[in-house]
């Protein structure tokens, strides 16, 4: 059987994976500094990793979501302590588009209306509603164009109040640091306005944290750097590091009741495993001061390189801005030089999203070839 042909392949194949790096069939070795799209948090085939998930196949790999699992209750208590966010709930899914559906249905439950608020350049996903919130027009299909989204410029607060005071909008969904975009983040003086103009008109504010989050930008949660509340986290990729896991945090004053929400595999035993051996890691090997004190090493090295016009983002979740386009440069590094980068949809943004557990040196490695990549 063929494979349904939705993907560009490189003709590259990773077959092992450690730390920040990953091998081919070949035993040829590549950095890392793509993650496969910021979801390797501790790194590839971390040792505490491995033995979390493995002890606990060994016990016991899923049972109903309708039973008891201690260990939903063991990473709910652990994302507390190491996020710092107090008075949330969570509910377990398997990926962020879902994680991002369920917040959408949630705010429409709770407010009891229809409309939903995103911005350009936004990306949340890829199943039919959250796909209506995102924008690019390329990948929604004639049944994902309602008329319940509307989109608004990032940054500005006199177009959302507008909007807002309309009355009939349930949520405002938003990622403090766009991931896919390329790397813009709106003003502190938005983030609040937003927060205030939603708790003001009975909206429900979504924080969709599925790349930004998990210690990526230097903080857990990016929005936490804008000292803002909002309503619903959504997360996943990093949750996992790879394990397939997305969930949302979900403030004390939304109800659910029984049945709103659920899923098969959500909250799974495995996927519970994993999740709280990541939390473990990131705090035990204070990951999240990685991510931020790396960020200045990395915009220092990238001044000295002229064709670097601009460094985007925080702590490693990274975009360096070319004065061309990087298509070529991304082939070169990762063919030539065997390094993994990604793009945007800002075609001259070269992505960096790597393991939080990466090192200075390794960075190191990654500027070497990159003046090599563009000599
Ligand atoms: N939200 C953001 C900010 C993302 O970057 C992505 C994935 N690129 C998603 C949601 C969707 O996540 P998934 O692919 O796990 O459905």
């Amino acid at each position: 059987m063929e494979l349904f042909d939705v993907y560009p392949l490189y003709d590259i194949t990773p077959v092992k994976g450690e730390g920040a790096y990953v091998f081919d069939e070949n035993n040829i070795e590549y950095l890392d500094l793509y993650g496969g799209h910021a979801v390797i948090s501790v790194g590839h085939s971390h040792p505490l990793y491995v033995k979390a998930i493995t002890d606990q196949v060994n016990k016991l790999g899923f049972y109903s979501n309708s039973i008891k699992n201690p260990l939903q209750k063991e990473l709910a208590e652990k994302l507390e302590t190491v996020s710092g966010v107090k008075d949330y709930s969570l509910f377990l899914c398997n990926s962020g588009a879902e994680a991002n559906e369920n917040a959408l249905k949630l705010a429409s439950f709770q407010t009891g209306k229809d409309k939903v608020i995103y911005f350009e350049k936004a990306f949340h996903g890829r199943t039919s509603g959250v796909v209506a919130v995102t924008d690019n027009e390329g990948i929604k299909a004639p049944f994902n164009k309602g008329h319940h989204a509307v989109k608004l410029a990032f940054d500005d607060t006199e177009a959302l109040e507008n909007e807002l005071k309309k009355g009939d909008v349930a949520a405002v969904i938003f990622e403090v640091i766009q991931g896919v975009g390329g790397l813009d983040e709106a003003s502190t003086e938005f983030y609040k306005k937003a927060s205030e103009l939603c708790e003001k008109h009975g909206a429900i504010l979504i924080a969709d944290e599925v790349q930004a989050g998990y210690g990526r930008t230097g903080d857990f949660f990016a929005f936490q750097k804008h000292g803002i509340r909002p309503d619903i986290i959504s997360m996943a990729k990093g949750m996992g590091n790879g394990f397939p896991i997305g969930g949302i945090l979900i403030d004390s004053k939304i109800q659910a009741k029984p049945g709103m929400l659920g899923t098969t595999f959500g909250g799974n035993h495995l996927a519970c495993a994993a999740g709280i051996a990541v939390l473990e890691i990131i705090e035990k090997e204070e990951l999240i001061g990685n991510a931020k004190a790396l960020f200045d090493y990395v915009k220092e090295h990238a001044a000295q390189i002229p064709q670097i016009k601009k460094v985007k983002g925080r702590g490693l979740m990274i975009g360096l801005e070319f004065d061309f386009e990087i298509a070529s440069l991304r082939k070169k590094l990762l063919f030539e030089h065997h390094v993994f980068t990604g793009a945007a949809s800002n075609k001259k943004l070269l992505r960096i999203l790597p393991p939080l557990n990466i090192k200075q040196e390794q960075f190191d490695v990654f500027f070497e070839a990159l003046n090599m990549a563009l000599s």
